[in-house]
């Protein structure tokens, strides 16, 4: 048997998150299993362990949208055992039982090769959310942004994407600029690569379909009227890269930045993405991503905190990442 955080519905509705001792048998079908050695909390799986939107399709459900190890065994010609490998995304967590166990059983499609450089402690400490940030630096630099063209936004500044957002930019030469609603965070912020640090309250509420010319370029998780307050203040030529919705799922804007200014909304999802985009992000990440800024911008949990942080984490309350050791108690 192996453990894993379990999610039912109970008869009122509510999810229950529980860890229980599950049997192999019982893993879904798949081509390879996988020994996780370590998973992460994202937003999304926030929602789905609390059952706060309506993440998971069915029930029972092992959640966790990614996950790194081992492979232990392949009927795929691809994986052999002891192959290092990772997944995020194609669902997993959602419809097939994802990451916070010790065990799982996916496609071998879904997988990518850990790449040289990293291992699988620090994948999951850059995890779904880490990812994503590199998914949205490729499509900046896709729409031609460089750092001569002025300052990039991150929003949502000290989560999971925010914080990697910020190291790559910085790294990549960019000035950045932080929106967060916890200024006491300015150091880790700043640490990490942040020039200046915006209160996220000055973009939160309704505003001008067109404002000042602030920013060249913006990595957006936070979505609503923060994503709008964004569109109206890029430079002429702008691109914001939207991946996310921390405020709303709403975007009460007006197309005057589009159609007056040029700018670009540039959408990124990565639970579909294709294989060859991810092994980019992976590889570029392995290469890019300052390591030495992970450890700190990291919380390590043990799989039977998983419930109680992933609460914490959807009341704001978790700085940067948070990695799930699930052979931890
Ligand atoms: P996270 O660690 O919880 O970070 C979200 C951050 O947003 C918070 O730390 C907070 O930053 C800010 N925030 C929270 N509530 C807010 C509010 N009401 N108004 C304004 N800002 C608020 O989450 P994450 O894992 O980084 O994910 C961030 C977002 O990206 C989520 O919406 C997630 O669903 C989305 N996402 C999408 C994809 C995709 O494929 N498109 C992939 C990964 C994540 P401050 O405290 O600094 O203000």
């Amino acid at each position: 048997t192996f453990n894993a955080l379990l999610l039912t519905k109970a008869e009122d509705g509510s999810t229950q998150a529980a860890i229980s001792a599950l049997d192999e048998a019982q893993l879904p079908e798949g081509e390879v299993r996988v020994a996780v050695a370590y998973s992460t909390l994202n937003y999304k799986d926030g929602l789905a362990i609390t059952g706060k939107s309506p993440v998971v399709r069915k029930f029972p459900m092992v959640p966790g949208i990614d996950f790194a190890g081992t492979v232990a065994e392949s009927s795929d010609a691809r994986f052999k055992p002891g192959d290092a490998v990772l997944l995020n995304g194609w669902g997993v967590g959602e419809s097939h039982w994802g990451g916070l166990a010790q065990q799982a059983r996916v496609k071998a499609d879904w997988l990518v090769p850990i790449p040289a450089g990293l291992d699988a402690r620090q994948c999951m400490a850059i995890g779904t959310a880490g990812y994503t940030s590199m998914l949205c630096v490729i499509a900046l630099q896709a729409h031609g942004v460089k750092p001569s063209d002025g300052p990039v936004l991150v929003t949502g500044a000290n989560g999971g994407v925010g914080t990697i957002a910020i190291a790559l930019l910085a790294r990549l030469g960019f000035e950045v600029h932080a929106s967060t609603g916890r200024a006491a965070e300015a150091d880790h912020l700043k640490q990490l690569g942040a020039k200046e640090i915006v209160d996220r309250a000055t973009l939160s509420a309704p505003g001008k379909p067109l404002q000042k010319e602030r920013w060249a370029a913006a990595v957006d998780s936070v979505g609503s009227h923060t994503l709008a307050n964004v569109c109206a203040s890029l430079r002429y030529g702008g691109v914001v890269a939207a991946c996310g919705l921390a405020q709303g799922l709403d975007l009460p804007a007006s197309v005057a930045p589009f159609i007056l200014r040029g700018v670009t909304l540039a959408g990124i999802d990565s639970v579909m993405a294709p294989y060859a985009k991810r092994v980019e992000a992976w590889g570029r990440l392995a290469k890019e991503l300052p390591l030495d800024l992970l450890e700190a911008n990291t919380e390590t949990i043990g799989l039977g905190a998983a419930a109680a942080t992933a609460a914490k984490l959807l009341a704001g309350q978790v700085r940067g990442r948070v990695r799930v050791d699930v052979n931890a108690a």
